[in-house]
Protein backbone atom coordinates (compact mmCIF):
# COMPACT_ATOMS: atom_id res chain seq x y z
CA UNK A 1 0.00 0.00 0.00
CA UNK A 2 1.72 3.47 -0.95
CA UNK A 3 1.30 5.95 1.97
CA UNK A 4 1.17 10.08 0.95
CA UNK A 5 2.24 12.89 3.33
CA UNK A 6 -0.53 15.02 4.63
CA UNK A 7 1.16 17.91 3.72
CA UNK A 8 1.26 17.05 0.07
CA UNK A 9 -1.35 14.13 -1.71
CA UNK A 10 0.60 13.72 -4.04
CA UNK A 11 3.87 12.72 -3.02
CA UNK A 12 3.76 8.98 -2.47
CA UNK A 13 6.00 6.31 -1.01
CA UNK A 14 5.84 2.76 -0.32
CA UNK A 15 5.08 1.52 3.30
CA UNK A 16 8.24 0.28 3.46
CA UNK A 17 9.81 3.84 2.82
CA UNK A 18 7.12 5.51 5.30
CA UNK A 19 7.95 3.20 7.92
CA UNK A 20 12.35 3.60 7.65
CA UNK A 21 11.26 7.65 7.18
CA UNK A 22 9.10 8.27 10.00
CA UNK A 23 8.40 11.74 8.80
CA UNK A 24 7.86 12.72 5.34
CA UNK A 25 10.60 15.06 3.96
CA UNK A 26 8.00 18.04 3.67
CA UNK A 27 7.45 17.71 7.36
CA UNK A 28 4.22 15.51 7.08
CA UNK A 29 2.92 12.60 8.56
CA UNK A 30 2.60 9.26 6.25
CA UNK A 31 -0.98 8.30 5.63
CA UNK A 32 -2.23 5.37 3.71
CA UNK A 33 -4.12 6.63 -0.02
CA UNK A 34 -7.09 4.32 0.82
CA UNK A 35 -8.45 2.57 3.96
CA UNK A 36 -9.58 -1.15 2.79
CA UNK A 37 -13.17 -1.34 3.41
CA UNK A 38 -14.30 -4.87 4.66
CA UNK A 39 -18.28 -5.23 4.55
CA UNK A 40 -20.59 -5.39 7.43
CA UNK A 41 -20.68 -9.08 7.82
CA UNK A 42 -16.94 -9.49 8.17
CA UNK A 43 -17.73 -7.67 11.73
CA UNK A 44 -20.56 -9.62 12.68
CA UNK A 45 -18.74 -12.71 11.95
CA UNK A 46 -15.68 -12.07 13.87
CA UNK A 47 -16.74 -14.19 16.64
CA UNK A 48 -14.62 -17.40 15.35
CA UNK A 49 -11.73 -15.28 14.99
CA UNK A 50 -9.03 -14.91 17.26
CA UNK A 51 -6.91 -11.54 17.75
CA UNK A 52 -4.23 -12.78 16.02
CA UNK A 53 -6.19 -14.04 12.94
CA UNK A 54 -8.03 -11.01 13.11
CA UNK A 55 -4.92 -8.62 13.09
CA UNK A 56 -3.47 -10.30 10.48
CA UNK A 57 -6.21 -10.14 8.39
CA UNK A 58 -6.52 -6.12 8.71
CA UNK A 59 -2.16 -5.93 8.25
CA UNK A 60 -2.19 -7.51 5.15
CA UNK A 61 -4.64 -5.05 3.28
CA UNK A 62 -1.90 -2.71 3.85
CA UNK A 63 1.05 -5.04 3.79
CA UNK A 64 0.77 -7.57 1.37
CA UNK A 65 2.38 -6.35 -1.87
CA UNK A 66 5.38 -5.71 0.24
CA UNK A 67 5.74 -8.11 3.10
CA UNK A 68 5.26 -12.24 2.19
CA UNK A 69 2.64 -14.08 3.89
CA UNK A 70 4.72 -16.19 6.27
CA UNK A 71 6.70 -12.97 7.44
CA UNK A 72 3.37 -10.90 7.99
CA UNK A 73 2.47 -13.96 10.32
CA UNK A 74 5.61 -14.21 11.82
CA UNK A 75 5.46 -10.30 13.06
CA UNK A 76 1.78 -10.58 14.04
CA UNK A 77 2.63 -13.38 15.94
CA UNK A 78 5.75 -11.63 17.95
CA UNK A 79 3.68 -8.43 18.76
CA UNK A 80 0.02 -9.09 19.19
CA UNK A 81 0.95 -11.53 21.54
CA UNK A 82 -1.25 -10.75 24.52
CA UNK A 83 -4.73 -9.53 25.22
CA UNK A 84 -6.41 -6.39 25.45
CA UNK A 85 -10.02 -7.82 27.13
CA UNK A 86 -12.81 -5.77 27.69
CA UNK A 87 -14.09 -5.72 31.11
CA UNK A 88 -17.15 -4.77 32.45
CA UNK A 89 -17.56 -1.70 34.55
CA UNK A 90 -21.47 -1.25 35.72
CA UNK A 91 -24.57 -0.59 33.37
CA UNK A 92 -23.69 0.73 30.24
CA UNK A 93 -19.87 1.41 30.68
CA UNK A 94 -16.75 -1.15 29.86
CA UNK A 95 -12.90 -1.10 30.22
CA UNK A 96 -10.58 -1.73 27.31
CA UNK A 97 -8.09 -3.27 28.73
CA UNK A 98 -4.78 -2.32 27.10
CA UNK A 99 -2.04 -2.54 29.45
CA UNK A 100 -1.34 -6.78 29.34
CA UNK A 101 2.06 -6.45 27.25
CA UNK A 102 5.46 -6.01 29.12
CA UNK A 103 5.54 -1.94 29.74
CA UNK A 104 1.86 -2.06 30.88
CA UNK A 105 0.74 0.41 28.47
CA UNK A 106 -0.98 0.63 24.81
CA UNK A 107 2.44 1.67 23.58
CA UNK A 108 3.62 -1.84 23.52
CA UNK A 109 1.19 -2.52 20.73
CA UNK A 110 2.97 -0.33 18.57
CA UNK A 111 6.44 -0.25 19.45
CA UNK A 112 6.36 -4.41 19.28
CA UNK A 113 4.84 -4.61 16.06
CA UNK A 114 6.92 -1.41 14.49
CA UNK A 115 9.90 -3.12 15.47
CA UNK A 116 9.51 -6.62 13.83
CA UNK A 117 8.28 -4.62 10.46
CA UNK A 118 11.17 -2.18 10.77
CA UNK A 119 13.58 -5.70 11.36
CA UNK A 120 12.14 -7.02 8.72
CA UNK A 121 12.57 -4.32 5.96
CA UNK A 122 16.02 -3.63 7.10
CA UNK A 123 16.81 -7.39 6.75
CA UNK A 124 18.73 -6.84 2.83
CA UNK A 125 20.35 -3.78 3.45
CA UNK A 126 22.84 -5.57 5.10
CA UNK A 127 23.42 -2.40 7.19
CA UNK A 128 22.66 -1.78 10.98
CA UNK A 129 19.82 0.33 11.79
CA UNK A 130 20.78 2.83 14.72
CA UNK A 131 17.52 3.45 16.70
CA UNK A 132 17.53 6.91 18.48
CA UNK A 133 14.62 8.01 20.90
CA UNK A 134 14.39 10.87 23.74
CA UNK A 135 12.41 9.78 26.29
CA UNK A 136 10.78 11.59 29.47
CA UNK A 137 9.58 7.71 29.94
CA UNK A 138 6.90 5.71 28.96
CA UNK A 139 7.85 5.98 25.42
CA UNK A 140 11.70 4.76 26.09
CA UNK A 141 10.66 1.92 28.04
CA UNK A 142 7.98 0.23 25.49
CA UNK A 143 10.55 1.09 22.63
CA UNK A 144 12.98 -0.44 24.34
CA UNK A 145 11.00 -3.57 25.19
CA UNK A 146 9.17 -3.82 21.90
CA UNK A 147 13.27 -3.87 20.11
CA UNK A 148 15.26 -5.80 22.40
CA UNK A 149 16.98 -8.46 20.54
CA UNK A 150 15.79 -7.03 17.46
CA UNK A 151 18.49 -8.17 14.65
CA UNK A 152 19.88 -5.42 12.95
CA UNK A 153 18.65 -2.86 15.04
CA UNK A 154 20.42 -0.77 17.80
CA UNK A 155 18.12 1.04 20.25
CA UNK A 156 19.77 4.13 21.86
CA UNK A 157 17.38 5.57 24.29
CA UNK A 158 18.18 9.25 25.60
CA UNK A 159 16.64 10.08 29.38
CA UNK A 160 17.03 12.65 31.88
CA UNK A 161 19.00 12.42 34.45
CA UNK A 162 17.29 11.54 37.59
CA UNK A 163 14.29 13.05 35.87
CA UNK A 164 12.52 9.66 35.03
CA UNK A 165 10.88 7.42 37.64
CA UNK A 166 12.62 4.70 39.55
CA UNK A 167 10.63 2.15 37.47
CA UNK A 168 11.25 3.89 34.21
CA UNK A 169 14.88 4.07 34.82
CA UNK A 170 14.93 0.44 35.43
CA UNK A 171 12.90 -0.68 32.46
CA UNK A 172 15.39 1.68 30.61
CA UNK A 173 18.40 0.59 31.88
CA UNK A 174 18.57 -3.34 32.60
CA UNK A 175 17.81 -4.61 28.53
CA UNK A 176 21.45 -4.49 27.69
CA UNK A 177 22.23 -6.18 24.39
CA UNK A 178 21.17 -3.95 21.60
CA UNK A 179 19.46 -1.50 23.87
CA UNK A 180 22.06 1.56 24.92
CA UNK A 181 20.35 3.57 27.75
CA UNK A 182 21.90 7.16 27.62
CA UNK A 183 22.09 9.11 30.73
CA UNK A 184 22.06 12.96 30.09
CA UNK A 185 22.72 15.27 32.48
CA UNK A 186 19.87 17.87 31.17
CA UNK A 187 16.07 18.07 31.06
CA UNK A 188 13.96 16.30 28.31
CA UNK A 189 14.11 19.14 26.12
CA UNK A 190 17.93 18.48 26.21
CA UNK A 191 17.47 15.04 25.06
CA UNK A 192 15.03 15.95 22.23
CA UNK A 193 17.27 18.65 21.40
CA UNK A 194 20.47 15.89 20.39
CA UNK A 195 18.32 13.26 18.74
CA UNK A 196 16.99 16.19 16.24
CA UNK A 197 21.19 17.34 15.87
CA UNK A 198 21.95 14.05 15.28
CA UNK A 199 19.86 13.83 12.73
CA UNK A 200 20.97 16.77 10.78
CA UNK A 201 24.30 15.94 11.09
CA UNK A 202 25.44 15.18 7.11
CA UNK A 203 29.02 12.84 8.98
CA UNK A 204 26.57 11.30 11.52
CA UNK A 205 23.37 10.78 8.86
CA UNK A 206 26.26 9.32 5.94
CA UNK A 207 28.49 7.26 8.10
CA UNK A 208 25.42 5.47 9.88
CA UNK A 209 21.99 4.56 9.23
CA UNK A 210 20.12 6.02 11.60
CA UNK A 211 16.05 6.54 12.14
CA UNK A 212 13.57 7.30 15.05
CA UNK A 213 11.02 5.20 16.45
CA UNK A 214 8.93 7.86 17.59
CA UNK A 215 5.32 8.10 18.04
CA UNK A 216 3.91 9.46 14.90
CA UNK A 217 5.42 6.48 12.57
CA UNK A 218 2.65 4.72 10.40
CA UNK A 219 3.81 1.39 12.35
CA UNK A 220 2.65 2.21 15.52
CA UNK A 221 -0.64 3.65 14.52
CA UNK A 222 -1.71 0.94 12.42
CA UNK A 223 -1.48 -1.94 15.41
CA UNK A 224 -3.91 0.19 17.37
CA UNK A 225 -6.69 -0.06 15.29
CA UNK A 226 -6.70 -4.16 15.96
CA UNK A 227 -7.49 -3.55 19.00
CA UNK A 228 -10.78 -1.39 18.47
CA UNK A 229 -12.13 -4.20 15.67
CA UNK A 230 -11.60 -7.02 18.47
CA UNK A 231 -13.06 -5.34 21.09
CA UNK A 232 -16.32 -4.68 19.17
CA UNK A 233 -16.10 -8.72 19.05
CA UNK A 234 -17.32 -8.89 22.42
CA UNK A 235 -20.71 -6.39 21.29
CA UNK A 236 -21.46 -8.42 18.12
CA UNK A 237 -24.99 -9.06 17.81
CA UNK A 238 -25.59 -6.19 20.35
CA UNK A 239 -28.10 -3.78 18.96
CA UNK A 240 -27.03 -1.03 21.14
CA UNK A 241 -24.75 1.18 19.55
CA UNK A 242 -21.03 1.46 20.61
CA UNK A 243 -19.13 5.06 21.53
CA UNK A 244 -15.12 4.84 22.51
CA UNK A 245 -13.98 6.81 25.00
CA UNK A 246 -10.12 7.87 24.08
CA UNK A 247 -8.07 9.33 26.69
CA UNK A 248 -5.69 11.16 24.65
CA UNK A 249 -2.66 13.44 24.40
CA UNK A 250 -0.96 13.28 20.90
CA UNK A 251 -4.28 11.78 19.55
CA UNK A 252 -2.46 8.54 18.35
CA UNK A 253 -4.82 6.33 19.56
CA UNK A 254 -7.59 8.29 18.23
CA UNK A 255 -6.71 8.40 14.93
CA UNK A 256 -6.45 4.59 15.11
CA UNK A 257 -9.51 4.08 16.22
CA UNK A 258 -10.98 6.48 13.46
CA UNK A 259 -9.27 4.53 10.77
CA UNK A 260 -10.64 1.26 12.22
CA UNK A 261 -13.87 3.34 11.71
CA UNK A 262 -12.85 3.86 7.83
CA UNK A 263 -12.33 0.56 7.13
CA UNK A 264 -15.71 -0.39 8.16
CA UNK A 265 -15.79 -1.08 11.81
CA UNK A 266 -19.71 -0.44 13.10
CA UNK A 267 -18.67 2.92 15.45
CA UNK A 268 -20.84 5.24 16.27
CA UNK A 269 -18.35 7.79 17.28
CA UNK A 270 -15.58 8.41 19.51
CA UNK A 271 -14.88 10.76 22.73
CA UNK A 272 -11.51 12.43 22.38
CA UNK A 273 -10.76 12.81 26.62
CA UNK A 274 -8.57 15.35 27.55
CA UNK A 275 -7.08 16.62 30.50
CA UNK A 276 -6.28 20.37 30.99
CA UNK A 277 -4.01 20.32 28.14
CA UNK A 278 -6.86 20.87 25.89
CA UNK A 279 -5.82 22.34 22.69
CA UNK A 280 -8.10 19.20 20.39
CA UNK A 281 -11.00 19.91 22.52
CA UNK A 282 -11.16 23.67 21.94
CA UNK A 283 -11.08 22.83 18.46
CA UNK A 284 -13.78 20.51 17.96
CA UNK A 285 -15.85 23.45 20.23
CA UNK A 286 -14.90 26.28 18.11
CA UNK A 287 -12.89 25.43 15.21
CA UNK A 288 -9.76 26.85 15.73
CA UNK A 289 -6.76 24.84 16.52
CA UNK A 290 -4.41 26.84 18.92
CA UNK A 291 -1.16 24.55 19.95
CA UNK A 292 0.65 25.64 23.18
CA UNK A 293 3.25 24.71 25.92
CA UNK A 294 1.86 21.60 27.50
CA UNK A 295 0.70 21.95 31.54
CA UNK A 296 1.89 19.32 34.29
CA UNK A 297 -1.01 17.02 35.13
CA UNK A 298 -1.68 13.60 37.26
CA UNK A 299 -2.61 11.88 33.88
CA UNK A 300 1.21 13.39 32.32
CA UNK A 301 1.19 10.95 29.58
CA UNK A 302 -1.36 13.06 28.04
CA UNK A 303 0.33 16.56 28.77
CA UNK A 304 0.97 17.52 25.19
CA UNK A 305 0.05 21.17 23.63
CA UNK A 306 1.21 20.44 20.37
CA UNK A 307 -0.53 16.92 19.76
CA UNK A 308 1.31 15.73 16.12
CA UNK A 309 -1.54 13.60 14.96
CA UNK A 310 -4.01 16.24 14.83
CA UNK A 311 -2.66 16.55 11.22
CA UNK A 312 -3.31 13.12 9.97
CA UNK A 313 -7.32 13.62 11.35
CA UNK A 314 -6.97 16.99 9.72
CA UNK A 315 -6.16 14.94 6.67
CA UNK A 316 -8.68 12.31 7.11
CA UNK A 317 -11.76 14.14 8.16
CA UNK A 318 -10.83 17.32 5.67
CA UNK A 319 -13.42 19.95 7.84
CA UNK A 320 -14.27 20.59 11.08
CA UNK A 321 -17.70 19.85 10.57
CA UNK A 322 -16.93 16.33 9.50
CA UNK A 323 -14.65 15.34 11.93
CA UNK A 324 -17.19 16.73 14.63
CA UNK A 325 -19.68 14.42 13.24
CA UNK A 326 -17.83 11.34 14.59
CA UNK A 327 -15.53 12.61 17.28
CA UNK A 328 -16.51 14.40 20.57
CA UNK A 329 -14.44 16.09 23.01
CA UNK A 330 -14.39 16.82 26.74
CA UNK A 331 -11.71 18.32 29.21
CA UNK A 332 -11.21 17.72 32.80
CA UNK A 333 -9.12 18.79 36.12
CA UNK A 334 -6.99 17.02 38.08
CA UNK A 335 -9.40 17.20 41.20
CA UNK A 336 -11.91 15.77 38.83
CA UNK A 337 -9.80 12.92 37.90
CA UNK A 338 -8.82 11.87 41.48
CA UNK A 339 -12.65 11.71 42.89
CA UNK A 340 -13.45 9.42 39.82
CA UNK A 341 -10.70 7.12 40.56
CA UNK A 342 -12.32 7.00 44.02
CA UNK A 343 -15.75 6.88 43.12
CA UNK A 344 -15.14 3.59 40.35
CA UNK A 345 -13.71 1.83 42.99
CA UNK A 346 -16.11 2.63 45.71
CA UNK A 347 -19.09 1.80 43.08
CA UNK A 348 -17.15 -1.25 41.32
CA UNK A 349 -14.34 -2.27 43.10
CA UNK A 350 -12.20 -1.38 39.83
CA UNK A 351 -8.93 0.35 39.94
CA UNK A 352 -8.69 2.76 36.58
CA UNK A 353 -5.66 4.37 35.90
CA UNK A 354 -5.46 8.32 35.82
CA UNK A 355 -5.45 8.37 31.78
CA UNK A 356 -8.69 6.08 32.01
CA UNK A 357 -10.48 7.98 34.43
CA UNK A 358 -10.14 11.02 32.33
CA UNK A 359 -12.12 8.85 29.55
CA UNK A 360 -14.42 7.58 32.12
CA UNK A 361 -15.48 10.93 33.10
CA UNK A 362 -15.69 12.03 29.43
CA UNK A 363 -18.23 8.82 28.41
CA UNK A 364 -20.12 9.53 31.74
CA UNK A 365 -20.91 12.94 30.65
CA UNK A 366 -22.36 12.09 27.05
CA UNK A 367 -24.27 9.42 29.25
CA UNK A 368 -26.82 8.03 27.05
CA UNK A 369 -28.30 4.73 28.37
CA UNK A 370 -29.16 3.13 24.90
CA UNK A 371 -25.45 3.46 24.20
CA UNK A 372 -22.41 1.34 24.89
CA UNK A 373 -19.65 3.03 26.11
CA UNK A 374 -15.86 1.29 26.25
CA UNK A 375 -13.41 3.28 28.18
CA UNK A 376 -9.89 2.71 26.67
CA UNK A 377 -8.03 2.14 29.79
CA UNK A 378 -4.32 2.53 28.49
CA UNK A 379 -1.84 1.74 31.51
CA UNK A 380 -1.90 -0.69 34.12
CA UNK A 381 -2.84 1.51 37.26
CA UNK A 382 0.36 0.41 39.03
CA UNK A 383 2.52 2.70 37.05
CA UNK A 384 1.07 5.39 38.27
CA UNK A 385 0.75 3.85 41.94
CA UNK A 386 1.15 7.17 43.52
CA UNK A 387 -1.64 8.73 42.57
CA UNK A 388 -3.80 6.03 42.77
CA UNK A 389 -2.63 5.48 46.67
CA UNK A 390 -3.74 9.43 47.30
CA UNK A 391 -7.24 8.80 45.40
CA UNK A 392 -7.60 5.79 47.33
CA UNK A 393 -5.33 5.49 50.55
CA UNK A 394 -4.84 1.60 49.80
CA UNK A 395 -1.47 0.02 48.82
CA UNK A 396 -0.70 -0.96 45.78
CA UNK A 397 0.17 -4.54 44.42
CA UNK A 398 2.85 -3.84 41.86
CA UNK A 399 2.67 -6.45 39.06
CA UNK A 400 5.29 -9.24 38.78
CA UNK A 401 6.02 -8.08 34.70
CA UNK A 402 6.71 -4.76 36.62
CA UNK A 403 9.12 -5.87 39.09
CA UNK A 404 10.96 -8.40 37.04
CA UNK A 405 13.80 -5.51 36.23
CA UNK A 406 14.18 -5.46 39.94
CA UNK A 407 17.49 -6.99 41.16
CA UNK A 408 18.91 -6.77 37.53
CA UNK A 409 22.10 -4.51 36.95
CA UNK A 410 21.59 -1.07 35.67
CA UNK A 411 23.75 -0.68 32.12
CA UNK A 412 24.18 3.48 31.14
CA UNK A 413 26.22 5.56 29.95
CA UNK A 414 26.49 9.10 31.59
CA UNK A 415 26.63 12.15 28.65
CA UNK A 416 26.78 15.79 28.77
CA UNK A 417 23.69 17.63 26.84
CA UNK A 418 27.19 18.38 24.49
CA UNK A 419 26.15 17.05 20.65
CA UNK A 420 29.93 15.68 20.24
CA UNK A 421 29.62 13.26 23.37
CA UNK A 422 26.50 11.51 21.92
CA UNK A 423 28.00 11.79 18.07
CA UNK A 424 31.63 10.53 19.11
CA UNK A 425 29.73 7.75 21.01
CA UNK A 426 27.42 6.70 18.11
CA UNK A 427 30.85 6.83 16.09
CA UNK A 428 32.55 4.03 17.97
C1 LIG B 1 0.69 7.80 25.36
C2 LIG B 1 -0.43 7.64 26.33
C3 LIG B 1 -1.68 8.28 26.16
C4 LIG B 1 -1.95 9.23 25.02
O1 LIG B 1 -2.12 8.56 23.81
P1 LIG B 1 -2.03 9.35 22.42
O2 LIG B 1 -2.06 8.31 21.39
O3 LIG B 1 -0.74 10.11 22.46
O4 LIG B 1 -3.20 10.28 22.36
C5 LIG B 1 -2.68 8.02 27.07
N1 LIG B 1 -2.48 7.22 28.14
C6 LIG B 1 -1.29 6.60 28.36
C7 LIG B 1 -1.11 5.77 29.57
C8 LIG B 1 -0.22 6.79 27.46
O5 LIG B 1 0.96 6.18 27.69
Amino acid sequence: MLCYSTRNKKKTVTFKEAVIKGLAEDGGLYLPIKFPKFDPGYFSSLDAKSFREMSFEIAEQYLSDEVSTIELESIIDDSINFPAPVKHLHENFFSLELFHGPTLAFKDFGARFMARLLGHFIKDTNRELNILVATSGDTGSAVASGFYNVEGINVHVLYPKGRVSEFQEMQLTTYGGNIHALEVEGSFDDCQKLVKAAFSDNELTSRLNISSANSINIARLLPQSFYYVNAFKEFAGNKEPLIFSVPSGNLGNLTAGVIAKKMGLPVKSFISATNRNDVFTEYIDTGKFVPRASVKTLSNAMDVGDPSNFERLHSIYGNKRLMAEDILSFTFSDEETLSTIKEIYNNTGYIIDPHGAVGYLAANKNADPSVNYVVLETAHYSKFHQTVEKALNIKCEIPDRLKSCLGKEKQSTVIQPAFNELKSLLLN
